[in-house]
């Protein structure tokens, strides 16, 4: 279990610093100079731990990038321009043409789609399967699979996936296992739980407040001994193992993806995260407790409402003992058609219509005219996306006050 307590010191003892400019300090220059030759070929070599150009690492990302690795257990992370940065960082860093990915549970449409549509369209091949087809997952991997793919809360679908259990897989098959896990350690540590690489959108809930776009992919370290990444699967990690050790994802993540694809953190994003990581367990407590109050609420008023802490829901004894401190801020509502959904919609007063999750004030979207407009029929049945649906970010304010403004928009 993840304590919030923890969490809060945590994060404000290390936003903060203890001698001059207490707030982190925010360094926007896309280049930094060399004193000599000789420290810019140090620098490039790596033997000079210097700011090289902002693309490769920027000093105030680098703070975010050392709480975000030290929040999620890893040795290292790198912050990106945006969540679907860090997965295509994390993703592509680790794939050649001819490769195959193995995807569990709900997606993300724009990670549904970089799967499905881009990647397929060099040559890498995506498996989709329900959370919990253990047999299918284990028999789809083969010598091709690159990588194990999940997210800890399907947004939107609510699926809740067994991590260790897909961990026991991935080890066994001595295959990378990738989690996004949006919903933030607040809730549940992919690292501690077998996963190899945690990536964020750090958009949502860590930011908090939609003043910022940005990512992040957390690493764990290389074993000493025996490690999967050592293997013939992952042959081209060798020379980075042998140049970095433990860290050997970090450079293998930036020279193979970060330096041609150029997904970097901007600065001024990586600041604004970093505000907002101060407050977020503070937020995350508040907020599961109240998805919880509407979610129980909503449903004891006739709504059809999806979300884990719900006796209906499929996952809700896994909900029960793996996410004791919830799953975040989300829950939907299927309204049954999409002319009732916009009504709806339209008839709220306190909720903001957006395409964003995890902000301060509650946001709610249809889903299938919006982020899923483009799939086909059965894609959206396996991504859980019905007419009606409405996907429902619970902000910060009195549950009570979200609650009659449902009540009243379903009237
Ligand atoms: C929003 C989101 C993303 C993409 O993040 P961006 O910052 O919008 O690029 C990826 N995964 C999940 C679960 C998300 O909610």
């Amino acid at each position: 279990m993840n304590n919030f307590e923890d969490f809060c010191t945590k994060f404000v003892q290390s936003v903060g610093n203890k001698e001059g400019a207490v707030s982190p300090v925010l360094v926007t220059s896309a280049s930094f100079a060399y004193a000599d030759a000789q420290t810019g070929e140090g620098i490039f070599d790596g033997s000079i731990k210097k700011p090289l150009y902002s693309r490769m690492g920027n000093p105030t990302s680098a703070k975010l990038e050392s709480i975000m690795a030290d929040m999620d257990g890893g040795i290292g992370a790198i912050a990106t321009s945006s969540g679907m940065a860090a997965t295509t960082l994390a993703t592509m860093s680790l794939l050649s043409s001819g490769d195959e990915i193995v995807s569990i549970g709900g997606l993300f449409g724009g990670t549904y789609a970089l799967f499905s549509e881009t990647l397929s369209r060099f040559g890498i091949k995506t498996h989709f399967f329900d959370v919990d087809e253990f047999e299918n997952i284990t028999n789809a991997i083969n010598e091709n699979t690159k990588i194990i793919f999940l997210e800890s809360v399907g947004n939107p679908n609510m699926r809740l996936p067994d991590i260790k259990k897909i961990a026991a897989i991935a080890n066994a098959a001595e295959v990378a296992f990738i989690v996004d896990n949006t919903i933030t350690p607040m809730s549940i540590s992919p690292l501690k739980l077998g996963a190899d690489i945690a990536v964020y959108s750090t958009t949502k809930i860590i930011s908090g407040n939609s003043s910022a776009l940005g990512g992040c992919a957390v690493f764990r370290a290389i074993n000493d001994g025996d490690d999967k990444f050592k293997t013939q699967r992952y042959n081209f990690l060798a020379k980075f193992i042998k140049g970095a050790g433990k860290m050997a994802l970090i450079p293998n993540a930036k020279k193979r993806a970060m330096r041609d694809f150029g997904m970097s953190a901007n600065a001024h994003s990586s600041y604004q995260t970093m505000l907002g990581l101060e407050t977020l367990p503070l937020r995350m407590q508040r907020i599961v407790q109240s998805v919880e109050i509407v979610a129980d609420e909503l449903d004891k008023n006739g709504f059809k409402v999806n979300h884990p802490s719900l006796k209906s829901h499929p996952q809700n004894e896994r909900y029960l003992s793996d996410f004791s401190n919830g799953c975040g801020t989300l829950l939907t509502i299927d309204m049954g058609t999409k002319e009732r959904a916009f009504e709806f919609l339209n008839k709220t007063k306190l909720v903001t219509l957006t395409a964003n999750i995890g902000d301060s004030r509650t946001l709610a979207l249809h889903m299938a005219s919006t982020i899923y407009r483009d799939f086909d029929k059965e894609t959206k049945k396996f991504l859980g996306i019905s007419e009606g649906l409405i996907r429902i970010s619970i902000g910060l304010e009195n549950p009570q006050d979200i609650i009659n403004d449902f009540l009243n928009a379903a009237k």
